[in-house]
Parts: C-alpha cells; sequence; structure tokens
C-alpha cells in the first residue's frame, strides 16, 4: 500500500498572539498559507513584519483567507511585493472589504515613514514604510472569489471551501481535504446568535481542527447592549451634550447603527441628530448594502437603519459638523483612537463635562483608547496633551468573537474528536485556559503551538 503523503503544518503567526495570523500547509511541493495578516500592537510584534517569515514567496501555491481584518490579511501586499504569483481565494464580500482595509493600511505605513522622516526619529534613514497604497493595490489582481459552501479545487488530491463563521461580513471558515485528511481552520468565529449576520456554520468532522481562542478564558457580559445605549444617549441628550462613539469601520459601525434605529423604532431615541463622519465606515457600510443575502437582515431593516443617519462625506462637511456645539451623536473612527476623525472631535469637544466618550469595542494595549479606559485624565494627539473632562462609557459586551462557552457548544457538533486541535489566536493565558477547558468539557488532545513550530500530519 502506498505511504500517505506528509503534510506539514507550520504556525508562522497568529501563534501565543492574536495577530499576524499565517498558518502553512506544505503536502510534496505544494504550499498553502491560511490567512496572511499583519503583527499589530507590541513594537516586538510589529518588527515580526519586517523579518522574512515567509522565507520564498514565489513558492507558496495560494492564500485562503478568511476575512478581511487586518490581523488576517494585512501582509498580503508584503507576500505580492515579494513575488507571490498565485491566487488568493476568499469569498465575494472579503475581496470588497480587504481592497478598502488593505488600501487604509497602505496609506497609514505611508504616513508613519513620512512622519518618521520629518522628525527624524526613526532609525533607519530614511524611514521606509512597510508597503505603500500601490502594494496594496496590486494585491487586487490576485483575488479568486467564492461563496459559501462551494468546493474549489486547487489539485487534484487538494479541494476546500468556505463556510460561514458569522464574525464579520464575508467572513468563513476553512472545511480542506487534502490527500485524505480534512482540516477545519476556524478564522475567527463570531458569536451564537451575532446581531447581523448568520450563525457560525456547525462542521461536523474534522481530522485537525485549528480553532482560534479569543475569548477562550472569558464568558461574554450579559447585559442588554441595546438599553446600556440607550441610557447613555438620554443622558448625553439630558446634559445637551456630544455622545462620542469611536468605532471600527467593519460590523461594529453598522452594529451600532441598527442598534440606534431598534431604539427608534421602539421609541426610545429622543430627536437627535445621527453622523457617520467616517470615510472607511462609509464605503464598509455600502459594502454592507451591496450584499444583502450575505447577512440576517431584511432589505426594509438595511433601509430603515441607514434612514436614520448622515452621511458625512467631505472633510469640509466634518469640519463644521466638528466646530457645531449642538448635542448630536457622531460615530467615527479610528476605534481606539489611534487616528482619525474622531481625534478632531475629541479636540473640540473632550474638555466639556456635558459630552460623552462611549467605547463599543475592545482596547489593545498601548493604544489611547486603552488609556483612557484605565483612567488617564489626558491623552496626547495633533503634539499636545489634552484633558479628559467628559464623560466616559463603555459597552464592552458587543464582540464579534464567540465566548469560550459558545467555542465548546460550536465543537459538540463535531461527531467525533478530531485527531488533534490546534489553538492559535489567542494571548498565552487565553491559549493555556482554553486547552484545559476543552480537555475538561470535551476530552480532546490539544496542542498550543509555539511561533514558527511546525507538525508533520
Ligand atoms: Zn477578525
Amino acid at each position: 500500500m502506498k505511504e500517505p503523503e506528509k503534510i506539514h503544518l507550520k504556525f508562522l503567526g497568529g501563534a501565543r498572539t492574536v495577530t499576524g495570523s499565517k498558518t502553512l500547509l506544505e503536502v510534496g511541493d505544494t504550499k498553502i498559507l491560511i490567512d496572511c495578516g499583519l503583527f499589530q500592537g507590541l513594537k516586538e510584534l510589529r518588527r515580526k513584519n519586517w523579518q522574512k517569515i515567509i522565507r520564498d514567496a514565489s513558492e507558496i501555491d495560494c492564500v485562503l483567507l478568511t476575512h478581511a481584518h487586518l490581523d488576517h490579511c494585512g501582509y498580503l501586499p508584503i507576500l505580492v511585493k515579494n513575488g507571490f504569483k498565485g491566487k488568493i481565494y476568499c469569498t465575494h464580500p472579503t475581496r470588497e472589504l480587504a481592497t478598502i482595509v488593505l488600501r487604509d493600511s497602505g496609506k497609514i505605513q505611508e504616513e508613519d515613514a513620512n512622519r518618521a522622516n520629518r522628525y527624524e526619529y526613526s532609525s533607519h534613514s530614511p524611514a521606509m514604510p512597510l508597503y505603500t497604497q500601490a502594494h496594496a493595490e496590486a494585491v487586487s489582481k490576485h483575488f479568486s472569489t467564492h461563496n459559501y459552501e462551494e468546493w474549489v479545487l486547487i489539485e487534484p488530491e487538494i479541494k476546500f471551501q468556505f463556510l460561514n463563521a458569522g464574525h464579520i461580513l464575508g467572513s468563513a471558515m476553512v472545511e480542506l481535504k487534502m490527500h485524505g485528511r480534512t482540516f477545519v481552520f476556524s478564522g475567527d468565529i463570531g458569536r451564537t446568535n451575532p446581531m447581523l449576520l448568520y450563525p457560525p456554520k456547525k462542521m461536523p468532522q474534522a481530522d485537525y481542527l485549528i480553532v482560534e481562542s479569543t475569548y477562550g478564558d472569558r464568558e461574554h457580559d450579559t447585559t442588554d447592549v441595546k438599553t446600556e445605549l440607550e441610557l447613555i444617549i438620554k443622558e448625553t441628550h439630558r446634559r445637551g451634550g456630544i455622545l462620542m462613539v469611536p468605532t471600527f469601520s467593519i460590523e461594529r459601525v453598522q452594529e451600532i447603527m441598527f442598534l440606534i434605529y431598534q431604539l427608534r423604532k421602539d421609541g426610545r431615541m429622543p430627536e437627535i441628530p445621527v453622523y457617520l463622519d467616517s470615510p472607511m465606515g462609509i464605503r464598509a457600510t455600502e459594502i454592507f448594502e451591496d450584499y444583502p443575502k450575505w447577512q440576517d437582515l431584511s432589505r426594509e431593516d438595511l433601509k430603515h437603519m441607514y434612514e436614520g443617519i448622515r452621511w458625512v462625506n467631505t472633510y469640509e462637511a466634518s469640519k463644521a459638523i466638528v466646530k457645531d456645539k449642538k448635542s448630536k451623536i457622531v460615530l467615527a473612527g479610528s476605534g481606539m483612537l489611534q487616528g482619525g476623525r474622531i481625534l478632531h472631535y475629541l479636540n473640540a469637544h473632550m474638555g466639556n463635562e456635558n459630552n460623552t466618550l462611549l467605547f463599543t469595542g475592545y482596547q489593545a494595549e498601548g493604544t489611547r483608547g486603552r488609556s483612557i479606559l484605565n483612567g488617564s485624565s489626558s491623552i496626547k494627539f495633533f503634539g499636545e496633551y489634552h484633558k479628559a473632562k467628559c464623560q466616559i462609557a463603555s459597552i464592552s459586551s458587543l464582540s464579534a468573537h464567540g465566548d469560550r462557552t459558545e467555542l465548546i457548544e460550536w465543537m459538540k457538533h463535531f461527531k467525533a474528536a478530531p485527531k488533534k486541535v490546534f489553538l492559535n489566536h489567542g494571548e498565552p493565558h487565553q491559549l493555556d485556559a482554553f486547552r484545559v477547558w476543552i480537555q475538561s468539557k470535551l476530552g480532546w488532545e490539544v496542542v498550543v503551538p509555539c511561533p514558527e513550530e511546525s507538525f508533520e500530519v
């Protein structure tokens, strides 16, 4: 009998961290990359983006992209720049969203390098961007897009399908059949009942399961987000203040818009204008509108959800709204106050105690958002310190990731234990807690790979 082909699984990123997701599958001469994300956050992680983690990009046959978040797609421009010639498989909405996410990332890299050169604080002279907008644009010709549950043949013994992950629009898990073995890559998995999307697809079987662990150590808060938001809006409105909501462009902006629409429908919203002042948020919302079948909202809901929002398209319009002191709600990027138009609102209105700054998403270590949430009385931007005298609020239960109970419930649908489960996309304490949790609840064999660790399966 012929020996089965040896398959190697190597964790090039997203191992013991939540960023830089990149998993390499090798069989014979074929090399397939699942996700190609950027390392973000702490400097020692970001430095990895400059290292040659992928020895020869031209040797990679194809990439299977699970979704459009930067920590899953943000390294693609470097892969293409370094000679990658293959296809990048993804769903239709993922291509649209990844295109805007990468373009924006290229722009930020260019601006960072320019700033470093202007103030001469880089150890490299001149400072170079990791990649440019042109590099980001060059990725687009590699996309090959597919529907959920459509088998795609890569070569005779290798095929895959994307399945709904319920995490963000177009997000997918990957089921890959390779030389008689089945691999399931979870990508990022959404909540059991996502607000705007269909629930994650249940999987019946896998020989090898590679699963994310972002919330592997905890459960989500069960408070009613609609009521929380209602109270914050009403309080701010009563004070005649401005509610500033820093938002992530994909999913979170649309979720907040949906909640506001629901409150309005129930007669629970005061008369207060709502602005979406974020070019990327507007573009992502348009993409959301273009793919009605990929989400769990009726056309009617979608239509009404947009009706109550004033889209701010030009910089001039934005400047006028920033200046205006009337009570209003503003949704603006970036979500962790690291840049974007929200800083102009903070500059003008953060010093007034009648106004509110409301966080609706995870604030990573080292960001201005985290600093304020941790109680800092001022933050630095535009070259100076700004006092935070406004009210600070936070709704922490909005999340695009399933918690540990939801992840276990999803795993219970497997008819038999996988031969091995690999945990990625988590901080070390989350991974370890989740490993113990899976072993105690399901008795499965679980491995937590180290960065660049390789396994023969
Ligand atoms: Zn994600």
